[in-house]
């Protein structure tokens, strides 16, 4: 018999407003599923949570707990309140790997729920920051019986603590008409050569691989990753002249002019007066705005590939790093390509190994010892095409850009008179 539920006056505030709420979906856990075991261990969640609420303290605390022969993966949670909230004291998460671009039939994910329902909470995240599905709230000896059930039918552990991480790669070419490579088959690729390193945490810290299939970068791994790969192309993007005359005709001149001609960084397209667009291929910078708007029209060219960036990271120690290009482009089609990327990514990994400082990301270890040193050590031929730091912050904000230019200037004439006068 389930014990009796614990008040959550607090929790239950939480409910208001127009979002779905997370304490609704744990309710439903306590008043709704057939399985007492999981009514009881959302009971005591919520419990201990409207506590943390009450006192403002957090009661979780981490630990050891693993499966055999795996050294991460796992996210213990002891609560130092257990005695109060017992059925919930012990809520270990599994992080576990999703299929390359997030592709899952309704069977795989009935199977991976009847599983977590059978050892764990029920409670699951697709997907956490991190790129992996979170298993949230288990036992320890629970994490060894889910985990051996869901590797038996083809699941792995994911990374966590210094190691290589679950990678994460955009929808892709299945789905997305910008796709440039195949991200899946690169996503396996890198993720199948590290296993070992996403298992057994040897690095100095941890080190993400990422893959978007084109410019618009919808898993942000210009910003989120270690080792960026990016969908590119370097012939002329396509376009195709009765498409951009109806849309032009749809939408009118001013709205191109104004939505897709001056918004191009590189001032790379002009609408002509019959209503074609000319393109300099040669500035296009790939940002992909003028295809997001003229989708039909406008599209990435014939000699598709990638550009490899290395050393993006979120807020740490030196604040935000983008990832800076070493490889401008690379063809991503034979078995030889495949391993000349494995190759680099192997030397990125071992040269970082041995000269990263513990705790310190690989864009950070870069900015220590300089790019061409890096360069040098993972054996890449420095190329003008790279580019390195194209901004510090991954948020942009431009209001008051003018007003401040202004006071420069200002500032400037000011000191220019002073030195004239005297
Ligand atoms: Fe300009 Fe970007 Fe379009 Fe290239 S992709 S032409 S840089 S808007």
């Amino acid at each position: 018999m389930a014990n009796q539920h614990h008040d959550t006056p607090m929790l239950d505030e939480l409910e208001n407003g127009p979002w779905p709420s997370f304490i609704s979906g744990i309710k439903r856990l306590r008043d709704q599923h057939s399985d007492e075991r999981i009514n009881g261990m959302a009971n005591d969640l919520l419990g201990q949570l409207e506590h943390s609420y009450e006192t403002r303290k957090g009661y979780w605390k981490g630990g050891t707990v693993s499966v055999f022969g795996y050294g991460s993966g796992i996210i213990p949670r002891f609560s130092e309140v257990g005695s109060s909230f017992p059925e919930s004291k012990e809520f270990h998460t599994l992080r576990v790997q999703p299929p390359a671009g997030n592709y899952y039939t309704t069977d795989m994910l009935r199977q991976l729920g009847d599983s977590w329902e059978k050892w764990g909470s029920g409670l699951v995240t697709f997907h956490g920051q991190t790129g992996n599905i979170m298993f949230i709230g288990t036992t320890t000896d629970n994490t060894q019986h889910f985990f051996d059930e869901v590797n038996e039918y083809g699941w792995d552990l994911g990374g966590a603590g210094p190691c290589v991480r679950t990678g994460m790669s955009c929808v892709g070419a299945a789905r997305c008409e910008m796709s440039n490579i195949d991200e899946m088959r690169i996503h396996r690729t890198l993720l199948n050569n590290f296993t070992d390193d996403v298992h057994r945490p040897a690095l100095p810290y941890k080190f993400k691989f990422k893959v978007s299939g084109c410019g618009n970068d919808c898993m942000n791994s210009i910003e989120r990753s270690d080792f960026a790969i990016i969908g590119t192309w370097r012939d002329n993007m396509k376009v195709d002249q009765d498409e951009v005359k109806a849309f032009v005709e749809k939408k009118g001149r001013e709205y191109v002019i104004d939505n897709v001609v001056t918004r191009c960084p590189t001032k790379a397209l002009s609408l002509k007066d019959d209503n074609t667009m000319e393109v300099d291929n040669r500035n296009c910078v790939r940002c992909m705005h003028c295809m997001n708007v003229m989708v039909k029209a406008l599209g990435p060219g014939e000699d598709k590939g990638a550009t490899i960036l290395i050393g993006g990271k979120r807020t740490l120690k030196i604040g935000d790093l983008m990832g800076t290009v070493v490889v401008p482009f690379m063809k991503l089609e034979s078995d030889e390509d495949y391993e000349k990327l494995t190759e680099m990514a192997e030397e990125t990994i071992d040269f970082w190994a041995e000269n990263g400082l513990e705790h310190e990301r690989c864009g950070e270890m870069i900015e220590r010892i300089g790019l061409v040193n890096f360069l040098e050590g993972v054996g890449i031929e420095v190329d003008p095409n790279m580019v390195n730091d194209p901004r510090q912050s991954s948020y942009v904000r431009m209001d008051d850009w003018d007003q401040e230019a202004e006071k420069w200037f200002n500032r400037k004439a000011e000191e220019k008179a002073a030195a004239a006068a005297g």
